[in-house]
């Protein structure tokens, strides 16, 4: 055992040799795993929010009525605002976990505090397409940090049935027609019956792809559903 874990260090250390960490905020060099520096992790503030869903877009409300929340509680950590804005982007798009593992230190923070009950971790899934260029889904990579220091399994429930234009490049009334009927459960639904759920995401701007995923693993038999989300923004904060 003491063997393996000195094994572990090693290769930690020749991987620090071999391929050195900068601070995705500030570039300089690191050796926290954090993907950030102590000096910058400071300035990071955790701005914990507790949200109820009433942000409704008025096409949503003509086309399908006010909106039903389909979450039973949510937290949000991060105004998507600097330099969190900085650590999304080297999470997303330069292929850097180890943010991804800091947001889920951050994320069982807020959980904590919550004092919520869960039987099982979900988490939104990403295109075929954009996993293949990250390499990763950032929010699972959260959902399993999340699980291990819960001890509770996370589950891949949910899957895009169907591909449509980015999110990114949609108003937020189009971003609702686009997502309903994104997403599928794609497995067998027994297990989460009558069970807690907690979805992990990373950046919410209109609410309409957690909202959905809620609905479909609610309309499946989950009892109650959770969200853990990194960062909020108003779509005209939105730079990535
Ligand atoms: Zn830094």
């Amino acid at each position: 055992m003491a063997n393996s874990k000195f094994i572990t260090l090693l290769h930690y250390i020749l991987l620090d040799v071999i391929f050195p960490s900068f601070c995705v905020y500030c570039g300089k060099l690191i050796s926290n795993g954090d993907g950030v520096c102590n000096n910058c992790k400071s300035i990071i503030n955790l701005n914990i929010k507790n949200y109820s869903g009433e942000y409704v877009f008025s096409l949503e409300e003509e086309i399908h009525g006010k909106r039903k929340w389909f979450l039973d509680d949510g937290v949000w950590l991060f105004k998507y605002e600097e330099p969190v804005t900085q650590l999304v982007y080297a999470m997303k798009f330069k292929h850097n976990k180890s943010i991804a593992r800091l947001f889920a230190q951050y994320c069982t923070e807020a959980i904590d505090i919550m004092k919520w009950h869960f039987d099982f971790i979900t988490y939104i899934p990403v295109s075929k397409d954009r996993l293949w260029k990250r390499g990763f889904n950032q929010s699972e990579v959260m959902a399993r940090c999340i699980g291990k220091r819960y001890n509770i399994d996370v589950l891949n429930l949910l899957n895009i049935k169907n591909e449509k234009i980015a999110q990114k490049k949609l108003s937020g009334n189009e971003r609702f027609i686009n997502t309903y009927q994104k997403y599928e459960i794609i497995q067998d639904t027994s297990n989460i019956a009558d069970k807690s759920v907690l979805i992990v995401d990373d950046v919410y701007t209109t609410g309409a792809t957690i909202n959905e995923c809620a609905r479909l693993l609610k309309i499946n038999g989950v009892k109650h559903v959770y969200a853990c989300i990194v960062a909020y923004a108003m779509l005209k904060e939105l730079i990535i």
